[in-house]
């Protein structure tokens, strides 16, 4: 049986970014020939809609581009990943680079200028402080050996 990988949907060609595409990446079939894909979409499952205006984390809170509070909805979609990775005994995940609810190692900074800091997405650290490896796009040679 082959081992279970959560996965950022997007990142596998669902258009569930905020911006209504994805993140597809280009080796995918080769990933599935490792691993039972499990895929989530924190923000979609926190019930945001797509598209939706981009959010960035502000000290402890997610604010979107015109100043809403989604700190709720980013926390929602978190704590029903955890759900499902621990239902499903998942051991390692691979979330999405930057964004706010999947970034394993950099967030943009708040400012909605582009600019990125060393940080965690909402849904990666909760995965993260439960046990699970999380890897970024970035790493994915990591999981493919
Ligand atoms: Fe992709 Fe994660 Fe953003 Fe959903 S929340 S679109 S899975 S990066």
């Amino acid at each position: 049986m082959k081992q279970k990988l959560l996965i950022s949907a997007c990142l596998c060609g669902k258009n569930t970014k905020y911006n209504g595409k994805n993140n597809k990446i280009p080796n995918l079939e080769v990933l599935e020939n490792f691993y039972d894909l499990i895929l989530v979409c924190p923000e979609v499952m926190g019930g945001l809609s797509t598209p939706r205006d981009p959010s960035e984390i502000k000290g402890d809170l997610v604010l979107s581009n015109r100043g809403k509070n989604v700190t709720e909805y980013f926390k929602s979609g978190a704590y029903q990943t955890l759900e499902i990775a621990l239902k499903y005994n998942v051991e390692i995940a691979l979330l999405k680079e930057s964004s706010p609810s999947c970034g394993v190692h950099t967030i943009y900074d708040g400012s909605f200028t582009g600019k990125k800091i060393a940080g965690m997405g909402i849904t990666a650290e909760l995965l993260r402080n439960n046990g699970i490896k999380v890897y970024s796009e970035d790493e994915i040679d990591i999981l493919l050996h």
